[in-house]
């Protein structure tokens, strides 16, 4: 395996793709590497051309969440969701660039089983072990999004902008198809190098986990008013990060056997969560 560490855009540009994949702070690809989930022929390392900082409403793509969660001029939502991330050493190596695009912790995914996100034809946890699935996207894949910092920045209303192009945040993601099983719309070797996020009068993140720390969202609630607008966001529910029409879309959830209780988890989060926002 080769190492490339460019010192320019156009320089990672040219190496990006073709059996090569982008490493920022490597907490989540160096795992998916050694387990073979991730094959790559070279390893670029992006840190040195992706802006790092927070510079009024941008943040770089390479900022890691220990920076974020630290930096008061970020607004209270994507701290608080920084900060009950993972662990402190992995926030510290973990950039928010890397976390939104982190692969599912579905254990039968993570195992190598031929399920249908891997390109087969059945999703194993419907009617094996599901207890920390999904409840809204689930017909065909029902993994839980993993990302704290991704709801936050979803119920923000953040956009992003790449080596390519400018796209809302709620256009990174989709629901994986027949057709195509990607979670996300970057394009191979799409750098992300942006974050745009507009300041908020009020946000917050509440998240229920198995324990106080160091644990994924069982449900991760997400609300920020911004210019009179309440927009909700939700991780730990769908395939991918799931903006909440309002809190009665929680009638509509499709949840499996196992993961009724997360309905019942989501609402009073979402309720306390909009009560937070005054
Ligand atoms: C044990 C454990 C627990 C965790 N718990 C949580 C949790 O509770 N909540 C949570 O939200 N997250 C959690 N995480 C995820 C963690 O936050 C991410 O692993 C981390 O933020 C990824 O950032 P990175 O810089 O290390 O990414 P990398 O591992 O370097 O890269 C991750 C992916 O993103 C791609 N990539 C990286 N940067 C860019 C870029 N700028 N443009 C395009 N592609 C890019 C890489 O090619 C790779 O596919 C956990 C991780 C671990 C290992
Ligand atoms: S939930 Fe998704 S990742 Fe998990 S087994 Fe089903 S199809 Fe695969």
């Amino acid at each position: 395996m080769q190492l490339a560490q460019p010192e320019s855009l156009e320089a990672a540009a040219a190496v990006l793709g073709n059996g090569s994949v982008a490493l920022a702070g490597g907490t989540e690809l160096v795992p998916l590497l050694r387990s073979r989930l991730v094959e790559a022929e070279t390893l670029v390392d992006v840190r040195g051309v992706v802006p790092r900082g927070v510079h009024g409403t941008t943040i770089g793509a390479g900022t890691t969440l220990a920076e974020l969660e630290a930096d008061p001029e970020i607004p209270a939502a994507l701290r608080e969701a920084c900060a009950v991330a993972a662990s402190p050493q992995l926030r510290s190596m973990g950039t928010v660039g890397g976390n939104l695009l982190q692969a599912t912790r579905c254990w039968y995914w993570r195992l190598s089983y031929p399920c249908f996100l891997h390109g087969g034809s059945i999703c194993h946890a419907r009617e094996g072990a599901h207890r920390e699935h999904a409840i809204f996207g689930n017909e065909h894949c029902a993994s839980a999004h993993p990302s704290d910092p991704a709801a936050a920045l979803l119920a923000l209303g953040a956009t992003l902008r790449t080596d390519r192009r400018e796209l809302p945040l709620a256009d990174l993601y989709r629901l994986p198809t027949e057709d195509d099983r990607d979670v996300t719309a970057l394009e191979p070797g799409e750098l992300i190098l942006e974050l745009e996020v507009p300041k908020p009068q009020a946000s917050t993140y509440l998240k229920a986990m198995e324990r106080n720390r160091f644990s994924f969202a069982l449900v991760g609630v997400a609300a920020a008013r911004t210019g009179g607008e309440t927009r909700l966001a939700l991780a730990g529910v769908a395939p991918i990060p799931w903006l909440l029409a309002g809190p009665d879309e929680l009638d509509r959830a499709t949840p499996l056997p196992g993961t009724a209780y997360k309905v019942d988890l989501a609402r009073p989060l979402v309720r306390r969560a909009l009560e937070a926002l005054g």
